[in-house]
């Protein structure tokens, strides 16, 4: 008997262009296409970014509507999860897409620098998208990109404003940001356990450690991101061909820690989705 994993893959982001890798998807068709090859490939959540005519990030509402029906019609139960990343994005607009109902929707509990840029998450803006989250019946993935985003999680946690069990995901090798050490996510899902007790996560590497972290995640108990958000390329030697490729990357990896991908039934299960 193996364990689900499940496996997310972020699509897009806010940051690549077909330049970088032209297997990036921009287009809301592509993103569909993407998705759909991904999903066939053994991911069970997209998380999705949009991005405006000229490639630039977005929060336009009708491009995440078209996105989500689309992903929707061709991929039966897997799970969408918008985010509400600021790169590039007004703060006033994040929350937005929020209106269309994803099952789920990214959610840093602090602010943090990156390699170039102050990642910025004010108090009252995660209250209040938390809120929303809330409301609408839309599940968290709290992004912990530095550990006090976890403290803050187990706070909000206590408050109400996280429902339990909240997933969160650990996001490690970004500059300026945590590094990509195994001794941090076995601290962080140390605390995590002993804070709040039932809660699910997933690891995210980003760039050349996107695959060692998939592996401590397997090894670990957690759940697993891939997709060319977080890395362009398949190996050292050469860009990645598509985001389903990542994914089966990740897929191959799992039977030697007693795992499988998970299915969207199986995800749905784990998260506590409908
Ligand atoms: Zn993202």
């Amino acid at each position: 008997m193996t364990t689900p994993a499940i496996i997310t893959v972020a699509i897009t982001g806010a940051v690549p262009r077909k330049a970088d890798n032209p297997a990036v998807p921009i287009t809301p068709a592509e993103q569909i296409d993407s998705t759909r090859a991904a999903f066939e490939a053994g991911a069970s959540v997209v998380h999705l970014h949009v991005r405006d005519d000229d490639g630039s990030s977005s929060s336009d509402v009708g491009r995440f509507a078209a996105v989500q029906d689309g992903i929707r019609r061709s991929c039966p139960g897997m799970i969408v999860q918008f985010s509400t990343g600021g790169r590039g994005r007004d703060p006033a607009e994040r929350a937005k897409p929020l209106s269309l109902n994803p099952d789920m929707a990214s959610l840093a509990t602090g602010s943090v620098n990156f390699a170039d840029q102050i990642y910025d998450n004010h108090p009252r803006l995660v209250t209040a998208m938390a809120e929303e989250m809330i409301k609408r019946g839309i599940k968290p993935e709290i992004e912990v990109f530095d550990l006090a985003m976890l403290y803050t999680a187990a706070r909000m946690t206590e408050r109400g404003l996280l429902r339990r069990p909240p997933h969160l995901q650990l996001v490690l090798g970004i500059a300026n940001a945590l590094p990509a050490r195994r001794r941090l996510v076995e601290f962080a899902v140390a605390e995590m356990n002993e804070l709040i007790p039932g809660a699910t996560w997933t690891a995210a590497g980003i760039g050349r450690h996107q695959l060692e972290v998939a592996c401590w995640a397997l090894e670990l108990g957690g759940h697993c991101r891939t997709g060319l958000e977080d890395n362009l390329k398949f190996d050292k030697s050469r860009l990645a061909a598509s985001n389903a490729e990542l994914v089966a990357q990740v897929v191959a990896l799992c039977p030697q820690y007693g795992r499988h991908p998970a299915s969207p039934a199986e995800a749905r299960a784990i998260l506590k989705l409908a």
